[in-house]
């Protein structure tokens, strides 16, 4: 169920590799590296990775303990600032979180949000190995690996695979809320990175380390040190997949012997009382047992809804003639009543009455309200895509029915269609209605808001949902530009 956070690459990504873009340059006496090309510009790697960070701030536990986070930080920092000049970004910034998770992965995100689990920190045999973690990490950053990768997609695979890292909504279908992680993993596009950019990942990281003062050598540890501690559930993450870790270790220990560092530092003082302090605290759930208790999301764990027993009808607040505006980070806002909930879904969000929305056969549901989301597209047009969504939601309500044909509306100034479905509900087995707004975005993705109400209380909802809809603002400049 849980995917791996930092997919090294798999025999077959491997296989696809195909240039080699480094080249041995005698002069300098260390491996000249060229970032590979990329059709995104840096700015695109702050925004895809900033917005990467709210998911993964809401699907991991943090460990916000100022020592060790300091600790990490001050490591990081002292690596950041011995990037080779041409690798330097000024929109980059980064930043090290530590997650508090037991299994030994790390991994980064476009333009600088870097996370390293608290498991990878225990294993670590000094500060050596800790450095050579990050200066790996910084090193996919800091030659844009994540964005020169999603280029080499398809464009339907841009956008979709970018729409899934960048934005909190995407692909959603009513009353499916399934977790980005289980679903495709964080870094589908960003951290399944071929042999080359490893190798590159490396050797850069090699570069970076003995600039900082420190010993390469010890990237080549960690190497051994996370495979020495593989142990009953197989192979690190941060390790899985790599074809032939030997010619790792070997080729940077030949580029360490170029590279002279006089008094590495390797162990420390403060990597000791880390390590103590975290020896200490109770002990971290493994990423996989965070995912089954529904991710870090505060709006699951606190906030189940109600659980619906078989057949029971969901009685729901009466909506608030008061709206509120619901700011969907970069992409829309949108006005929705004021006691209505914000159900952040990774692909969605539903905005639902207290007793419209909860759980049913372990499947996030809702019965009144309406979902606002976006998924990837390679339609031709808006009515291929809308047919495409409606086909879709049909798998997961398999009583869904249309109405009629599509009416052409506006939303927030755009082309845009509207329909009327029928379905009959799971939860109560009544009959619903569910009014649909489709359009799409520059990229050809599309956007579009479910209402969802009992078919006896739809006129009154409909009205709702028209007022809800009037108010969409929709700003996708930033991602015709990116995307
Ligand atoms: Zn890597």
């Amino acid at each position: 169920m849980v995917q791996r956070l930092h997919k090294h690459p798999s025999t077959h990504a491997a296989a696809a590799v195909v240039a080699l873009l480094t080249s041995v340059s005698l002069v300098f006496g260390q491996t000249k590296i060229v970032a590979p090309e990329n059709k995104y510009s840096v700015q695109d790697d702050v925004k895809a990775g900033r917005e990467a960070a709210q998911e993964v701030a809401q699907q991991l536990p943090m460990l916000r303990d100022d020592g060790v986070d300091g600790y990490v930080e001050r490591v990081g920092q002292r690596l950041v600032e011995s990037i080779p000049s041409e690798f330097r970004h000024s929109q980059f910034r980064y930043t090290f979180d530590v997650v508090n998770v037991s299994d030994l992965n790390a991994f980064a995100l476009p333009g600088g949000p870097m996370y390293i689990n608290r498991g990878m920190l225990q294993a670590a045999k000094n500060e050596g190995e800790v450095a050579g973690v990050l200066a790996h990490e910084i090193s996919h950053v800091a030659l844009r690996h994540g964005t020169a990768q999603a280029g080499k997609a398809t464009p339907y695979q841009v956008g979709s695979i970018l729409g899934q890292i960048a934005g909190a909504i995407i692909g959603g279908v009513a009353g499916q809320a399934t977790s980005i992680l289980s679903q495709v993993g964080f870094g589908a596009a960003f951290m399944r990175y071929g042999r080359e950019y490893e190798r590159q990942a490396d050797l850069l990281g090699a570069q970076i380390m003995a600039r900082a003062g420190y010993d390469p050598r010890d990237m080549a540890s960690m190497f051994q040190t996370l495979q020495s501690k593989g142990g009953g559930s197989g192979v690190p993450e941060w390790l899985s997949s790599h074809p032939n870790p030997g010619n790792r270790y070997d080729a940077i220990n030949k580029e360490s012997a170029m590279l002279r560092v006089n008094n590495p530092t390797r162990n420390t003082a403060e990597f000791t009382q880390v390590k103590s302090r975290l020896q200490r605290m109770a002990a971290a759930p493994t990423t996989e047992q965070v995912m089954k208790q529904g991710g870090n999301r505060r709006t699951t764990s606190r906030d189940p809804g109600t659980q619906y027993p078989s057949g029971q009808v969901g009685r729901a607040e009466p909506p608030s003639g008061r709206y509120e505006t619901f700011d969907g980070g970069n992409l829309f806002r949108i006005a929705v009543p004021s006691n209505w909930r914000e159900l952040q879904g990774n692909d969605s969000v539903t905005f639902a009455p207290e007793g419209g929305y909860g759980n049913f056969q372990g499947q996030s549901v809702f019965t009144h309200g309406l979902q606002v989301g976006m998924e990837g597209s390679n339609a031709r047009d808006l009515r291929t895509a809308t047919n495409q969504l409606v086909q879709g939601l049909a798998q997961s309500n398999p009583q869904l029915r249309q109405t009629g044909a599509y009416s052409n509306v506006t939303l927030s100034g755009r082309t845009g269609l509207a329909a009327v479905l029928t379905n009959v509900s799971d939860v109560t087995g009544d009959q619903e209605r569910i009014a649909l707004y489709t359009t799409r975005l520059s990229d050809g993705s599309l956007f579009f808001i479910v209402g969802v109400a009992p078919a006896r209380e739809f006129n009154s909802y409909r009205q709702i949902f028209n007022q809800s809809v009037q108010s969409l603002q929709i700003n996708d400049g930033y991602r015709s530009s990116r995307f």
